[in-house]
């Protein structure tokens, strides 16, 4: 079981010529669900690609550490094997690369287990536990599936690789409510199972009636502008962000 923490300290970054992110400041445990909701454009996406260390984004202070390891001095691939997951809120496709070839290629570099298990054998395991069709394993990443099916496909990886902590960014976008609670229930049990640290992006409580938050924050401006418990979901859900922009 993974123990460990992920801390964001005044976090300020973005775009040439532009500050999105603020000085945001928040601490994920090994087991912890941190939901951060925030309406369009409060710099949600911003904080997942620079936590992964995407090209065109600046970090203009603070820190991010993952036990104690400097995340932000390392290229993306390093992010990967300290144990950071990204699910993307757009998945990309990838022409030409299978999922059980890329999944193959990221074991070798992100050995989170001691003894590896058969990939094959654990792909299809997972696959079914999130109800991902079988032929989409052999097929180009992603090419020709639908928004839901590339969402349970991050949520296959996920499964697959058992990062320590993940960042799902609106990974309940372009979901229906049988993918939602599929989707949902596997990383509520990954944070049972491995000791998963989930920070989940969201707009809506739908998603967080499955994988139940410890700590909901409300972003807007770039900051966090609320922290509280699972109850800060629905208020916001009923009520919106005006009170908090
Ligand atoms: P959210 O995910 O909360 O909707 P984003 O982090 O995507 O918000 O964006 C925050 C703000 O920064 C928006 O105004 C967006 O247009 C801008 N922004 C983010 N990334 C880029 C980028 N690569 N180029 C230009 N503007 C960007
Ligand atoms: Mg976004």
């Amino acid at each position: 079981m993974s123990t460990g923490e992920l801390v964001i300290k005044d976090l300020r970054a973005g775009i040439p010529g532009r500050e999105i992110l603020q000085g945001l400041s928040l601490t994920v445990r090994s087991g912890e669900v941190h939901a951060v909701m925030g309406p369009n454009g409060s710099g949600k996406s911003t904080l997942a690609h620079v936590l992964m260390g995407r090209p065109g984004y600046e970090v203009l202070g603070g820190s991010v550490t993952l036990d104690g390891i400097d995340l932000l001095a390392l290229p993306t691939w390093q992010r990967a094997r300290a144990g950071l997951f990204l699910a993307m809120q757009h998945p990309i496709e990838v022409p030409g690369v299978s999922l059980v070839e890329s999944m193959t290629a990221a074991r070798r570099i992100v050995p989170t287990e001691e003894n590896v298990p058969d990939m094959d054998e654990r792909l299809h395991t997972e696959a079914a536990r999130i109800g991902f069709d079988e032929r989409f394993l052999d097929r180009s990443l992603n090419v020709d599936l639908s928004g839901g099916e590339r969402k349970r496909n991050e949520t296959l990886q996920l499964s697959v690789l058992r990062p320590r902590f993940a960042v799902l960014d609106e990974i309940d976008s372009g979901l229906d409510v049988d993918a939602l609670a599929d989707v949902g229930r596997r990383v509520q049990e990954a944070t049972e199972e491995w000791g998963l640290g989930v920070l989940a992006i969201t707009h809506f409580h739908r998603l967080l009636d499955v994988l139940r938050p410890d700590v909901v924050h409300v972003l807007a401006g770039g900051r966090v502008v609320a922290t509280g418990g699972a109850e800060l979901a629905g208020i916001v859900d009923r009520s919106g962000y005006a009170a908090y922009s």
